[in-house]
This record gives C-alpha cells, sequence and structure tokens, in this order.
C-alpha cells in the first residue's frame, strides 16, 4: 500500500509521520473493510481487515478487479449500479451485496463507496479513485432473512386463516341450508301431524297403538267413545271387562287382545264383547306389530263395532232354528204316516211307488232342516266315547258307495283295520258322510275318491281326496261360509244348502280338531281332518 507522503522537517516529518503511522494503523486495523479501485475497478489498495474477511492475501487482492471478489449476481448488481452510481453521482450508499469469502461462501456485506476524482494513485488513471467501505452484515441479513421468514410464515397464517374463514362461512352456509330443511320437514311433519289426527279422529273404527308394556301410546276419539259407553265413565280400553264370542266367559289376562299385542302377537278380525249389560258390544279386533313406537317395539289395534252385525246373526240363527224346529215336527210326523202307509198291506203298484218318493224326498227334507238347525244352534255338546274311528269311516264308505256308482266314481280306501279314538261317533259319522258326499257330489263327470286314515304322531288324520271339480281361489275363501255354495255347484244344480262344510268344520273344533283343505280347479279337493288325541285315549 503507499500513503500519501508527507514532506516536512525532521520534527514536522515526525509529527506527519506518527499521523501516517496513526491513519495506516487505523486504515488497517479499522473494523470495517476498506477498498480503494481504480475508476475501472481494478483493486489498488485493501486493508487487512477484508483481507482477513476474504482469506485473501492483500497481494492476491491488488491488482485485480473487484468484480472478481464477488459471486456472479452481485458482479452484475455492482457494475450496472454500484459503479454507474460512481460515475454519475460520485457515489453510493449502504448497498447489499455479498463478497466470496474463503470457502466460497457469500459474505454479505453493506458497501457504501465514493469516488475522490481528485485523488491520484500510482495504478489509478486520471479519473480519480474510488473508496469503498465495507461492513459484514451477515447479522443484519440474517435479520433480514429471519424477518422474510417471518413474514412469510405470517402470510401463510394469514392465507389459512383465511382459508378456515371461508370454510367456516362454507360450513355456515351448510348449516343455514341444512336448518332450512329441517324447517321445511318440521312443516310437513306438522302438517302430517294434523292430518293424521283428523283422519284417526274421524275414521269409523276405533284405533289403539300402545307400546312394549302395554301403555297407551295413542288413542283415537272413536275408540275412547266407545270405551267411555261401555265402561259407563271413563274407562282405559284395558280397564274394561272382555268376554269371549259367547258374551259370558271372561278372557283370561293374558289372552286380552292388548296383552297380546304387546307381546308382539299378530291377530285379525278376532270377535270379542266388550262391557256388560245393554252396553255390551261385539268388537271385531286386529293387531299388527310396529317398530319404533316411543324407541321401542309397539302394536297397533283395530276395534270395529260389530255389535249390530252379531246381533243380527244372531237373530238370523234364532229365526232358522226357530223354523227349523216347527217344521220338523210336522216332518216327523208325514214321516211316520207314510212309514205306515208303506207298510200296508196289497197297496196298488203306483200307489206304493208314489208314496215311496214321497217317503224320499220327505226325508231329504228333514236331513235339510236338521242341517239347518244344527248350524242355527250350533253343536254345542259332543257325547264322546271311546270307539273305532276306523270303523266309523268304512260305514260311510260303504253308504257312500251306491252314489258314487251311480255317479261313476270308484272310492278306494286307506284305511288301519282299527283305529281307537275318544269322539262323538254320530258326529264323526256326520263328519265322514259330509266330505264324502261332496267328494261325490262335486265329481259330475265321475273320478276317483280316495278316503284314507291314520295316526299322525298323536293326532287321527283323514283325507278325502276326490279328482272332481276343485274350487277357484275366490270360492276357496268363503268354502266354511254358511249357505255359500259355488256358481258351478248352482249351474250344475248339484242339490246342496251350503251348510255341510260348516257344519263339519263346527263339529272338527268342538273335538279340538282343525279342518283344512287344498283345492284346484278342474283337478279336484283334498279335504283333511286332524284330531288329537281325545282324553282318556291311550
Ligand atoms: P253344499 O255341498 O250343501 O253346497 P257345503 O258346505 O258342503 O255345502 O259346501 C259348500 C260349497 O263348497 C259347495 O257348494 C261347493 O261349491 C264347495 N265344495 C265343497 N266340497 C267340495 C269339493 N269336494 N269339490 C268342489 N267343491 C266343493
Amino acid at each position: 500500500m503507499s500513503l500519501p507522503e508527507t514532506p516536512g522537517n525532521d520534527s514536522a516529518g515526525g509529527a506527519a509521520r506518527q499521523a501516517a503511522v496513526d491513519y495506516e494503523a487505523h486504515f488497517h486495523a479499522a473494523p470495517s473493510g476498506y477498498l480503494m479501485t481504480g475508476t475501472d475497478g481494478t483493486v489498488l489498495d485493501v486493508n487487512r481487515t477484508l483481507s482477513r474477511w476474504l482469506g485473501l492475501d492483500r497481494g492476491r487482492i491488488i491488482g485485480a478487479s473487484v468484480l472478481e471478489l464477488m459471486p456472479m449476481p452481485d458482479r452484475v448488481l455492482y457494475a450496472s449500479f454500484a459503479m454507474v452510481q460512481l460515475g454519475v453521482s460520485g457515489g453510493f450508499e449502504e448497498m447489499a451485496l455479498a463478497l466470496t469469502g474463503a470457502g466460497g461462501d457469500p459474505l454479505p456485506m453493506l458497501v457504501s463507496g465514493v469516488r475522490d476524482s481528485a485523488a491520484g494513485h500510482a495504478g489509478a488513471g486520471d479519473g480519480g479513485v474510488d473508496r469503498l467501505t465495507f461492513f459484514s452484515a451477515p447479522k443484519r441479513t440474517q435479520f433480514e432473512r429471519d424477518l422474510a421468514a417471518a413474514l412469510r410464515k405470517a402470510g401463510a397464517a394469514e392465507a389459512a386463516r383465511a382459508a378456515a374463514e371461508e370454510l367456516l362461512l362454507e360450513k355456515q352456509r351448510a348449516l343455514e341450508a341444512k336448518d332450512l330443511i329441517l324447517q321445511e320437514n318440521l312443516a310437513l311433519s306438522r302438517e302430517r301431524e294434523a292430518l293424521l289426527d283428523t283422519v284417526l279422529n274421524t275414521a269409523d273404527v276405533g284405533l289403539l297403538v300402545v307400546d312394549g308394556d302395554g301403555g297407551t301410546v295413542l288413542l283415537n276419539s272413536h275408540l275412547a267413545g266407545s270405551m267411555r259407553r261401555v265402561a259407563g265413565g271413563p274407562g282405559e280400553p284395558d280397564a274394561v271387562a272382555v268376554f269371549g264370542a259367547d258374551r259370558v266367559t271372561p278372557l283370561p289376562p293374558e289372552m286380552r287382545p292388548i296383552t297380546r299385542a304387546a307381546a308382539g302377537e299378530t291377530f285379525t278380525d278376532e270377535v270379542l264383547w266388550f262391557g256388560t249389560g245393554g252396553e255390551q258390544m261385539a268388537a271385531s279386533v286386529s293387531a299388527r306389530p310396529v317398530g319404533g313406537v316411543r324407541g321401542a317395539s309397539g302394536s297397533v289395534l283395530s276395534f270395529s263395532d260389530v255389535t249390530r252385525l252379531m246381533r243380527a246373526v244372531a237373530a238370523q240363527d234364532d229365526f232358522v232354528a226357530n223354523v227349523s224346529h216347527e217344521l220338523r215336527t210336522p216332518l216327523t210326523s208325514i214321516l211316520g204316516y207314510l212309514d205306515l202307509a208303506l207298510d200296508a198291506e196289497e197297496l196298488p203298484d203306483h200307489v206304493s211307488g208314489a208314496l215311496s218318493v214321497a217317503m224320499r224326498n220327505a226325508e231329504r227334507l228333514l236331513g235339510l232342516v236338521s242341517d239347518l238347525l244344527s248350524v242355527a244352534s250350533g253343536t254345542k255338546k259332543l257325547a264322546r266315547r271311546k270307539v273305532d274311528v276306523a270303523a266309523i269311516v268304512r260305514a260311510g264308505v260303504v253308504s257312500a258307495a251306491p252314489r258314487a256308482a251311480a255317479g261313476g266314481v270308484d272310492i278306494t280306501v286307506d284305511i288301519p283295520d282299527s283305529a281307537p279314538g275318544e269322539v262323538d261317533p254320530r258326529r264323526m259319522a256326520e263328519v265322514v258322510d259330509n266330505l264324502l258326499s261332496n267328494a261325490v257330489k262335486y265329481s259330475p263327470g265321475g273320478g276317483t275318491i280316495v278316503v284314507r286314515l291314520r295316526r299322525d304322531g298323536l293326532s287321527l288324520l283323514l283325507e278325502v281326496e276326490d279328482t272332481g271339480m276343485g274350487m277357484s281361489p275366490d270360492e276357496q275363501q268363503q268354502v266354511f261360509t254358511k249357505f255359500f255354495r259355488s256358481r258351478r255347484a248352482l249351474t250344475a244344480a248339484v242339490p246342496g244348502a251350503g251348510l255341510g262344510l260348516a257344519i263339519t268344520k263346527n263339529i272338527v273344533e268342538l273335538h279340538g280338531g282343525n279342518l283344512t283343505f287344498r283345492s284346484s280347479l278342474g283337478e279336484g279337493s283334498v279335504f283333511t281332518v286332524v284330531l288329537p288325541d281325545g282324553p282318556g285315549l291311550s
């Protein structure tokens, strides 16, 4: 480095030297870097602080271009800004740029520069020198970086906040939309509830909804009114006395309709009597289980008032019973006298023939009247005793044989030698006769009848199968209805009153059994009687 020489005498020269020494010490030991370049950027001098920062000997630095001390982007910056500023404005202040450190790392600096156009220097041209001061700025740079990072983070946080706010708004909008739908549904369900209330309370049938414990959930006004009337005051449906179809046998608690319905049972059109005395009411009760009544299972019951119908049926039965009874007495007398007349000797052939026809028809009439009486009064009592049911069935087949033969119908039997049972033999014979005579009657073009009797576990099973006209599904629905006769039975003029099966069913049920059938139109029918083991039968 060449510092300015200060001419003068010894003492003055000493002071000047002293000043020069101080200046040099100051130049080299200053905590900032100094660099002196020519206006073209060639390094003329550098202080030790900067050469230490750069990790280069001063000798290596002097003579090099200042640009060589910088990484490429900073060279561009320096050449295009700093050098221009030095030329145009004579200097620049606090420019941030990096120098290249010993290991190639960028050393962030703050640089200020000033052009001293008047100064001369051995290596400089005529334009003067540029003096550059370097302040190491890693801390500031770090601070700037931290600041930038913090700002970036703040920006990201702000973006996240904005996104969250948008999400929140979206959720709020969705919530508002849901709320609207909920409001609409609520209004709709209120409307429906009002409609349901109206329907329930205008329905001409009693309706009751119970929960799984039989507690009342819903009771329509019709049923409430009926129960009030029947109980003679305010009456809960389950507190009113309930009787069976005979109007007098009280139902045991477990057989009461509400108890059964609460237990989940399904039943249809069971006729029961409610209350006593003049206000006793017959209701046809049905129940269906439903889920979700107060969160648990429950049941809906319907009560149709059939009191008038039951009274009408009873009156009809009374009428038929009375008329039949009144008819039977003179008929028995006619039959007796015809019998007597037929017994008389030497009757002319045409008279005995005519009497026989009268006798046959009077017998048919008596049979019909007996049927009417039996169905109207309902067979109530049985005279059960231990008998051989196989013998009863066989006798029925024997008596049906002539009619079957006349109609071209074959009867085959599959009956054990004996089948002990405790039944009412007269009634059981009626069952066999009715089923066999139907099988013959409804096989107008001839055919085959198979009669089977067998023990099935503890029950006796009687089957009468024919290959006759069979029944349509519609007809099958009504087959046990009193006085029902199929259209084909009527058009084919098959004799009958539509009472045989009703009587047969009644007798079988009195024995504790049941009567069922299968039928197919044009192919035939099978009627099956199942008789459970009678009392005292081993
Ligand atoms: P009835 O035979 O006196 O008419 P029932 O009560 O015995 O009365 O029978 C009722 C109706 O059921 C009959 O009119 C007939 O239409 C039908 N039916 C009964 N048994 C048979 C059968 N074996 N095959 C076809 N139809 C039958």
